[in-house]
Order: structure tokens, then C-alpha cells, then sequence
């Protein structure tokens, strides 16, 4: 059992800047809770908090309900696994794996049980008696998690483990420490600034900015639900389309309208809308790329939809294909299928699946739904 608990932590650092704003947060026993955000959010700040590497400003930090802001990191149970992999150069991979339960005075055939185990996990059996500098990036992270695995720590912490890995074999290593987590059946606390990391491994994700937890959820929810703006910005590429719109009345019908373009809105999200009072008002129109269509495409009904756009740019990605667009003097991003007979220059019509939008508050940039 390792559940850990966060109640109002605060990192101030001494040169006053506040790194991490009231973070409270419960993490169950065997999570796989990712903490996301971009570059400065705070969230290795977090993570070394935890780890005792860096000092708590304020706020409680309890392991299985056990208080340890002040309990040093060795005595916390847990592992780190950092993004420099940091094994010692002079070492074997044995030697570097077994370096840490050296030092906790382990029978030398317990240790080697646990290496062999581990490596047997990992698939790095042909290499423990290779030196660091023998190895590829991929392996290295193998031994730099073997290193991590053989403590039998309660709680795995990792920061961004996969940054210094190529495209190919972060894919590959997404999957392993997602199998890596079902086997070990721990705890795993692990940081990244990728949001396809987050949302392919997490079971729970917690999305920051500016030191501050923007939404804490499953994938699922955070993709689909996201809280505000900017977590609908960040997470999903490529990103989502945001459009200032006035939100005006027609007969009986509701329009998103924005220079001379206007869509309609289906009559549930319609009532939404009015009965919080947006008639008349700014909001801000959110629709992912792959819920614009080409009009030809479209799988829906498309009139009090459409917009005339121009294509900028057309990237093909193989099984589907990205038009940046321009409607007016908005830049959009929509996802066609790579038979869709277009060039760059060209004019288009593209629909809304009006259905899959999103509407967020102009001035508190909550979402509305
Ligand atoms: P990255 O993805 O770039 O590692 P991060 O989200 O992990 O970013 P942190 O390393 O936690 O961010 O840093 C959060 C903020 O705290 C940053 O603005 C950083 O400049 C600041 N910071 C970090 N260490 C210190 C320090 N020792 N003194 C003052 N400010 C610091």
C-alpha cells in the first residue's frame, strides 16, 4: 500500500518566486498519475517535493497517511528515475543495479536475484556486463529503471524519463512503462511536459500552469471535459481551434456569430447557453481539428455550418491529412482524409460538427461544456 496525500503544498523559493500554489492532491495506491504542463509550470518542483529533494514551503505531504516533510529521501520509500539517467560511468549495468542495495548491506545472492529479475522485466539480461557508454539511449533507460525496480520501492517518481530518447522509441517506451506499471503493481508518479505521454499512459492526469493545478482527471475526461481554455489548448495535438464568437438569436434558433460567418447551435447546447445567460454575449467557440470536415466529408447534415476557407498549408501524415486554414483573418486546423483532391491556394468548404463543440466563458475562460 502507498497512497500519498498533498494538502496545500506551496513551493516559495528564496528568491521569492512561487513555484507551486496550493497543491492538493490524493493519489491512490498502483495510480499512474501524470503531472503535465508546460516548461516553468512547477511540476519537477512538485515532484521533488515529494521526493524530499527539495524543501516544502508550506503544506502537509503524508505517505500512507504518514506525515514526511521532514523525513529524509532515503528513508521515504521511494525511487526516482531522472531524465539524464544519471548511472555511474565507471560501472557495469550489474554493478550500477546493484550499487544502491549494496549500500543497504543485501545478501550478494539477494541482490542477484533481483537483478536478474528486473532485467529479465526490462529485457536488458545480455547487457548487465556492459558499461553505460556501450549502451543506446533506449537501454540506458532500461538500466536507469532496473536501478529503480531492484530497490522494491513503494512509489516510482519519474521526470521525464523519455526526453532524451528518438520519436520511435519513446512510442515503444510508452507502452513498456504502461506494461511496466500492471506488472509492478506500484505506485507511479511520473512528470512530463508531453501531453501525448499524459494522455496514453496516465490513469489520472493533472494539468498545470503558472504553479497552479488547472484539472485533475482521466484521460478521457480531460480530453473530452476539459475544465478551461487552456486545458483544452495543451492537451490534444494537433491543438484546438478557438474562435471569439457573439452568441445571437434568430427566431427561435442560436448562432455563434463571428465577422460574417454564423453557425448554429444544436438545440441542447442552445438551451445551455441561453438559459446561463450568453444571449447577446462574447464567448469563445472550441472545436477539434477532427471535428471540422470538408464539406464533401462531412458525415452530418451541414447546413448553418460551413465556412469558406483557404488552405495555407497541407501536411500529410499518411493516414490522414492537416489543413491549416484561413477564414477570414482566423487560422483553423482540420483533419481530412488524404483522398480529399485539395491543393495549398485553394478555397473550401469546411463544416462544423456543431455537436462536438465546445463554448468557453470570454472572461473566466471556464468552459461552459
Ligand atoms: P521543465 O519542464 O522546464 O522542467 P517544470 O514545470 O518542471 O519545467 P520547475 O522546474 O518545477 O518547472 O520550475 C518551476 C518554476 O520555478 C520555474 O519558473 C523555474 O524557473 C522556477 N525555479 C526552479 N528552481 C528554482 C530556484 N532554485 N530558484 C528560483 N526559482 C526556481
Amino acid at each position: 500500500m502507498a497512497g500519498l496525500t498533498l494538502k496545500n503544498i506551496n513551493k516559495l523559493y528564496p528568491n521569492g518566486f512561487h513555484a507551486v500554489q496550493d497543491l492538493s492532491l490524493e493519489i491512490e495506491d498502483k495510480e499512474f498519475i501524470i503531472l503535465v504542463g508546460p516548461s516553468g509550470c512547477g511540476k519537477s518542483t512538485s515532484l521533488r517535493m515529494i521526493a524530499g529533494l527539495e524543501e516544502i514551503s508550506s503544506g502537509e505531504l503524508y505517505i500512507d497517511d504518514k506525515l514526511v516533510n521532514d523525513v529524509v529521501p532515503k528513508d521515504r520509500d521511494i525511487a526516482m528515475v531522472f531524465q539524464n539517467y544519471a548511472l555511474y560511468p565507471h560501472m557495469t549495468v550489474f554493478d550500477n543495479m546493484a550499487f544502491g542495495l549494496q549500500l543497504r548491506k543485501k545478501a550478494k545472492e539477494d541482490i542477484k536475484e533481483k537483478i536478474d529479475n528486473a532485467a529479465k522485466i526490462l529485457n536488458i539480461e545480455s547487457l548487465l556486463h556492459r558499461k553505460p557508454k556501450e549502451l543506446s539511449g533506449g537501454q540506458r533507460q532500461r538500466v536507469a529503471l532496473g536501478r529503480a525496480i531492484v530497490r522494491e520501492p513503494k512509489i516510482f517518481l519519474m521526470d521525464e524519463p523519455l526526453s532524451n530518447l528518438d520519436a520511435k522509441l519513446r512510442v515503444q517506451m510508452r507502452a513498456e512503462l504502461s506494461k511496466l506499471h500492471k506488472n509492478l503493481q506500484t505506485t507511479f508518479i511520473y512528470v512530463t511536459h508531453d501531453q501525448t505521454e499524459a494522455l496514453t499512459m496516465g490513469t489520472r492526469i493533472v494539468v498545470m500552469k503558472d504553479g497552479i493545478v488547472q484539472q485533475v482527471a482521466d484521460p478521457q475526461t480531460i480530453f473530452e471535459n476539459p475544465a478551461n481554455i487552456f486545458v483544452a489548448g495543451f492537451m490534444g495535438s494537433p491543438q484546438m481551434n478557438f474562435i471569439n464568437c457573439r452568441l445571437i438569436e434568430e427566431g427561435t434558433l442560436i448562432f455563434a456569430k463571428f465577422d460574417d460567418n454564423k453557425v448554429l447551435f444544436p438545440s441542447d447546447k442552445a438551451k445551455v447557453l441561453k438559459s446561463q445567460n450568453y444571449l447577446d454575449k462574447e464567448i469563445v467557440l472550441g472545436i477539434r481539428p477532427n471535428h471540422i470536415y470538408a464539406k464533401s466529408q462531412a458525415p452530418f447534415p451541414s447546413e448553418n455550418c460551413i465556412l469558406n476557407a483557404k488552405i495555407e498549408v497541407k501536411e500529410l501524415l499518411g493516414t490522414e491529412t492537416n489543413l491549416h486554414l484561413k477564414v477570414n483573418e482566423i487560422d483553423l486546423i482540420c483533419i481530412v482524409t488524404p483522398n480529399l483532391a485539395t491543393q495549398v491556394g485553394d478555397n473550401i468548404e469546411v463544416a462544423l460538427d456543431m455537436n462536438k463543440c465546445h463554448i468557453f466563458d470570454k472572461e473566466t475562460e471556464k468552459s461552459v461544456f
